[in-house]
């Protein structure tokens, strides 16, 4: 009995101390650059959110995700009388589980104020107590000094947007000052007016979960809204420099929003395309090696290629991890042409999917 007792102690401290698998979601590298999945916004029971710091670095493991901040409120603490201390303390007591389970975490903070300016992330602060302010302004300064990235959150929140999506005179004094470098796009829904002021005004585009219960699990195939980074390498320095440099694409359900350059990569990245020509007639066999859906439409073409169907509602999906063919024909004797599509669930413009063309 005594063997097998110890056996058993021998085959426990064996076993690393998570057992779980990390989770894996295939989206390709762009070139001189590592995609990276990134959640920053979520909460803790030092703010209102329900679980302890650890569990986020936990759920981040199961989920595939190489980066995550918690930002708890500043300024909206219900649990304050049990948990009185610092602003610091879910990133420090996450520390080391994140350090276990190779997780990159940002120090970062929730500036929670009335609209406008609304609800605001720093992260990569250094120390979240000094951004605890009376004035909106001065907490602003305060991660500004700290050279945090900060971004505004959910600017479509019906609770504090209830009619329009506004921009106000407020977020031009902190655009201007170098205190707002992002938003999302996407929290809980897609906002494509942000779309828009991104695109436009040359800010950040996020997408994040902003989870306050304990996350919810995934089936196969579905995943959290992230935003993907392509950093120059695996750290937290070089997502900083990414999301500076604006090089993110938001990542929603199967949709991924962002600028053209960088969808356009992500799509030739994730697909090897092939071509056989028997006749008039081309076969185009098309392979999809990540995690990502693809939904081709077909746009304004030549008419003597036919491919598709125009009048089809249903796009020509490209499932993950799978292979489809269609079928080119080329009428009045030509040899070749231009297969004009959208990719509908790749937004280069608000609403708007990607254009592309396969030239055969
Ligand atoms: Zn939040």
């Amino acid at each position: 009995m005594k063997k097998i007792i110890s056996l058993f102690l021998a085959v426990c401290t064996a076993l690393p101390v998570f057992t779980q698998e990390k989770g894996k979601i295939d989206i390709p590298d762009l070139k001189g650059y590592v995609t990276l999945k990134c959640d920053f916004h979520m909460h803790t029971v030092f703010s209102d959110g329900s679980v302890w710091p650890v569990v986020r670095v936990d759920e981040a493991y199961r989920d595939g995700l190489d980066a995550i901040s918690i930002t708890d409120h500043l300024e909206y603490r219900p649990k304050k009388d049990d948990l009185a201390t610092s602003h610091n303390r879910s990133y420090e007591i996450a520390q080391a589980a994140a350090k276990n389970r190779k997780i990159m975490l940002i120090r970062g903070a929730e500036i929670t104020r009335e609209m406008p300016p609304g609800h605001s992330n720093a992260i990569f602060l250094t120390n979240a107590d000094e951004l605890d302010k009376p004035d909106y302004m001065d907490a602003f300064r305060a991660a500004k000094a700290q050279n945090a990235f900060i971004f505004w959150n959910h600017p479509g929140w019906l609770a504090q947007q209830p009619d329009t999506t506004l921009w106000w005179p407020e977020h031009t004094r902190l655009h201007e000052q170098g205190m707002m470098h992002g938003i999302e796009v996407v929290n809980g829904e897609y906002y494509p007016e942000v779309h828009r002021w991104c695109l436009d005004k040359k800010l950040t585009m996020l997408g994040n979960t902003d989870v306050h219960a304990p996350m919810q699990t995934f089936a196969p195939g579905k995943h959290r809204t992230m935003t993907l980074v392509f950093a120059r390498s695996a750290t937290t320095e070089a997502i900083y420099e990414a999301l500076m440099a604006r090089r993110t694409v938001v990542y929603h359900d199967e949709f991924l929003i962002g600028e053209e350059t960088y969808l356009k990569e992500l799509f030739e990245n994730a697909l090897e395309w092939k071509t056989r020509k028997e006749g008039n007639v081309v076969t185009v066999t098309v392979t999809n090696n990540s995690d990502l859906t693809f939904r081709l439409k077909k746009t304004r073409s030549d008419a003597r290629l036919i491919y598709f169907r125009n009048t089809s509602i249903v796009p020509f999906t490209i499932a993950p991890k799978s292979t489809r063919s269609f079928t080119v024909r080329l009428l009045d004797g030509i040899q070749g042409g231009d297969v004009n599509f959208i990719v509908e669930n790749l937004l280069a413009e608000p609403n708007t999917g990607m254009k592309y063309t396969l030239k055969i």
